[in-house]
C-alpha cells in the first residue's frame, strides 16, 4: 500500500476537501502514475452530490487523470518509468466477455470498474479517482499522451473528448453530415470542434445567448437559440444527426423534430428521467432516439492520437485544487468555459488547526 493525498467529499453537497487514502501495492500488471493535471467533469458534481443515489463516501472524483509513470508491475510491457500517461472513466473490466472482446469495456457484462465509486474486482474496495496525488492502475486501461499533446489540455479528452466522439464516429459523422450540438459545455464543446475537425457542418443549439459568438468562434457554422421557437421551427427536419448534452431531466422532443429522414438524437447529458417522448415524432422520419456511454480504451487512444495529430483542443481553464468547491457552484451556475482542470500540484497537506 501506498498513502494518497487526495481531495474528496464525505457526504452529499459536503464541501470537497483534503484526505488521506491509500492505494494498493502495485500488482503484477499495475501502473503507478503520479497525476500532473484532472479535468472537472459535470459527472465529478453529479457523483459527489448523491444524484444518482448510489455515491459511497468517502467519495475522491476524478476521471480525466493525466501524469507520469513512477513504477510498473513485473508483467507490463508497454510503459515504464517517466511515460506520459492517461487514465479516462475506467480501471478495469472482465476483459472476457463479448463487449471487451469488441473494445467496448465501458459496457462490460460483469459491469466495468469505475475509476471512482467503483469496487476493485480483487478486493471489493472502493476506488477513488484522480483529485489525488497518484493513482495504480491496471496497465490495460492506461493510455499513452502523444508528446505533441500538451498534457493540461489532454485532460478533458478522458472523458468530455472519448464520450462525443464515440457516438460520433459510430454514426458515421463526417463530411457533409448535418449536426447539432445541445448544450455548449464540457462535452458540447469538444463535439462541436471534433465534429469540424471531421468534416461535418456543425450548429449549435444553446440556452445561454451569451454564448453565441463563442460557439462560432469554436468553429460552429450555425447557432440558435433553444428558446427562440421561431428559429427551432425553422429548423424543423434539417439535421442528420444531433448530441444532446443537457445534464439533467428535459424534454427531447424539441430536438427530436429537428431531425430529417433516418436521423440520430444521441444523448449522453441526462443520466435522468427524460420528459416522454412522442411516438409520432420519432416514427416521422425514420427517426432514432439513442444513448451512449463513454467509449473503450482503444477508441479513447484513438481519440487522443487523432487530437495530437489534428490539434484539436478544448478551451480550459487552470484551477488549483483548493478552488474546486467554487468551480463546482459556476458549473451549476453554467459558467464554465469550458473545461475546469486541476493542476494537481496545488494539491497541499491539509493545514494544521
Ligand atoms: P457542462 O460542462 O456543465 O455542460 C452542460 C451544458 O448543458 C451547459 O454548458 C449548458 O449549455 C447546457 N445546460 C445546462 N443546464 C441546462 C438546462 N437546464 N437546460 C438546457 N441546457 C442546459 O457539463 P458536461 O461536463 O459537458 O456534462 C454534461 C452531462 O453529460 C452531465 O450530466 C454529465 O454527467 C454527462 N456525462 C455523460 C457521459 C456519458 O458517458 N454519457 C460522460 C460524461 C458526462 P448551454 O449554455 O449552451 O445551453
Ligand atoms: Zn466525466
Amino acid at each position: 500500500m501506498t498513502s494518497c493525498l487526495g481531495y474528496g467529499a464525505r457526504e452529499a453537497y459536503g464541501a470537497l476537501a483534503p484526505m488521506h487514502l491509500e492505494r494498493r501495492a502495485l500488482r503484477a500488471d499495475d501502473v503507478a502514475i503520479d497525476i500532473a493535471f484532472c479535468g472537472v467533469c459535470h459527472s465529478d458534481a453529479h457523483q459527489i452530490n448523491n444524484d444518482w443515489k448510489n455515491t459511497v463516501y468517502p467519495c475522491v472524483p476524478g476521471h480525466e487523470i493525466v501524469g507520469h509513470v513512477t513504477a510498473v508491475g513485473p508483467e507490463v510491457t508497454r510503459f515504464k518509468v517517466g511515460d506520459r500517461v492517461a487514465v479516462g472513466c475506467l480501471v478495469d473490466s472482465c476483459l472476457q466477455c463479448d463487449s471487451c472482446a469488441a473494445d467496448e469495456e465501458q459496457l462490460c457484462v460483469q459491469g466495468p470498474t469505475a475509476t471512482y465509486n467503483g469496487r476493485d474486482r480483487q478486493t471489493g474496495t472502493l476506488t477513488f479517482g484522480g483529485y489525488a496525488d497518484h493513482i495504480v492502475v491496471r496497465e490495460h486501461f492506461v493510455l499513452r499522451v502523444p508528446d505533441t499533446l500538451d498534457p493540461f489540455l489532454a485532460a478533458p479528452l478522458l472523458c468530455a473528448g472519448i464520450t462525443v466522439w464515440n457516438p460520433l464516429r459510430k454514426y458515421g459523422v463526417g463530411a457533409g453530415t448535418k449536426m447539432a450540438v445541445v448544450g455548449l459545455g464540457g462535452l458540447g464543446h469538444l463535439a462541436v470542434k471534433l465534429g469540424v475537425a471531421l468534416g461535418a457542418e456543425v450548429t449549435v443549439i444553446t440556452s445561454s445567448p451569451g454564448k453565441v459568438d463563442d460557439a462560432l468562434k469554436l468553429g460552429a457554422h450555425r447557432v440558435l437559440l433553444s428558446s427562440g421557437a421561431q428559429a427551432m421551427q425553422g429548423a424543423a427536419n434539417s439535421f442528420d444527426f444531433i448530441l444532446d448534452t443537457i445534464p439533467q431531466r428535459h424534454d427531447t422532443n424539441p430536438y427530436l423534430m429537428l431531425l430529417g429522414r433516418d436521423g440520430k438524437l444521441v444523448v449522453v447529458g441526462a443520466i435522468d428521467l427524460l420528459e416522454p417522448v412522442h411516438g409520432g415524432l420519432l416514427i416521422r422520419n425514420n427517426r432514432t432516439l439513442a444513448g451512449s456511454l463513454i467509449g473503450g480504451v482503444r477508441a479513447t487512444q484513438a481519440l487522443l492520437d487523432f487530437c495530437a495529430e489534428h490539434q484539436v483542443l478544448p478551451e480550459c481553464e487552470l484551477i488549483e485544487m483548493g478552488d474546486i468547491n467554487e468551480a463546482f457552484s459556476r458549473m451549476k451556475k453554467n459558467d464554465v468555459k469550458y473545461r475546469f482542470v486541476i493542476d494537481m500540484a496545488t494539491l497541499r497537506e491539509p493545514t494544521a488547526r
